[in-house]
């Protein structure tokens, strides 16, 4: 199969590019930077630039500056959302007027579209919630859900808080355990939606290999847990002091908006399409996956 990626060269596309291109596919990443080419993994700067053949068989989307990146002013805001959204409308009408259409197209986004809906369970019917990122989300989805229009199977992937070593979310979090701090935002009831990168990129090869599939995706682990639950996780494998809440106005302080949207809200997030499609996790809980990724065990 040969690919288009975007994003391909951040914590989760680098993690799937190696898993295709290990099983012998190919890879052409559009990328803003200037990368060395392999043999089977080739950059370009521009749509333009993509090779007429081999044919792209499908399309992965995960472009995006990063939610966590930077305090959320109104210029950083604007950016997170064009690139986005711009990224994908270029991406899509690209695709619409290319001859051979690609077989499938799957797009990023995120489960920050189900804004703050306490402890109700999420799964891919639940409403649309409200806020900067549920609005961002949803105007990204429907950029990327032109991509039907033009006849391409279109698979929606809204991603939980992704974990694996060497990148993401737990590298920030991980740090403060590291120095034997334990802690949850706010109370610490709000649950946390976590999936191992692992099968985030199986979950991806999943829904590109069953071509029966198409529509929204939830891609979070099936035990979501709230963040007290994952304070203790991690604390099985850091000697920290025990837990503590760090309150939400001294995140609000120190992250802005940020604070409420990414921390002091929680999701309790189903992946209940993929389930149903057959899809099986190999890190359904937690504990499993913090062992596997701390002490390189395999999983559940
Ligand atoms: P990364 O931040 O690691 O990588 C995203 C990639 O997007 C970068 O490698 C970069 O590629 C490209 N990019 C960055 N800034 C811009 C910009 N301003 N304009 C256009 N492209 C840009 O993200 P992840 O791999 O962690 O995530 C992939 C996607 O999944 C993202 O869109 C993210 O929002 C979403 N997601 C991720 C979650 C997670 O926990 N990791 C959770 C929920 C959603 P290059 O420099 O090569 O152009």
């Amino acid at each position: 199969m040969h690919l288009l990626i975007t994003g391909g060269t951040g914590f989760i596309g680098s993690a799937l590019i190696r898993n295709l291109t290990d099983d012998g596919h190919e890879a052409t990443v559009l990328s803003r930077g200037a990368h060395d080419n392999s043999a089977s993994c080739r950059y370009v700067r521009a749509l333009d630039d993509v090779p007429l053949a081999p044919p792209i068989d499908a399309v992965i989307n995960l472009a995006g500056a990063s939610l966590a990146g930077k305090r959320w002013d109104a210029a950083y805001k604007r950016e997170l959302v064009a690139s986005r959204t711009e990224t994908t409308r270029n991406l899509v009408d690209y695709l619409a007027q290319r001859e051979q259409k690609p077989a499938a197209f799957l797009s990023a986004s995120a489960i920050g579209i189900y804004g703050h809906q306490g402890e109700q369970p999420l799964d891919e019917s639940a409403p649309v919630g409200s806020g900067f990122a549920a609005d961002l989300c949803r105007q990204w989805e429907a950029e990327a859900g032109r991509a039907a229009d033009s006849g391409i199977r279109t698979c929606i992937m809204r991603f939980g808080v992704v974990l694996d070593a060497g990148g993401g979310a737990l590298t920030d979090m991980a740090r403060s355990f590291r120095m034997g701090i334990a802690s949850w935002p706010g109370t610490g009831d709000q649950y946390f939606s976590w999936v191992h990168r692992a099968d985030v990129v199986a979950a991806m090869r999943f829904l590109l290999q069953e071509e029966q599939l198409h529509g929204v995706f939830n891609v979070t682990a099936p035990n979501p847990v709230t963040h007290r639950e994952f304070c203790e996780a991690m604390r099985a494998h850091f000697s920290t002091l025990p837990g503590m809440p760090v309150p939400g106005p001294v995140l609000r302080l120190l992250l802005g908006e940020m604070a409420d949207e990414l921390l002091l809200n929680g999701q309790r997030v189903l992946p209940a399409a993929l389930t149903e499609a057959g899809f099986s996790f190999r890190h359904p809980h937690v504990e499993s996956a913090l062992d596997a990724i701390f002490n390189g065990h395999a999983g559940d």
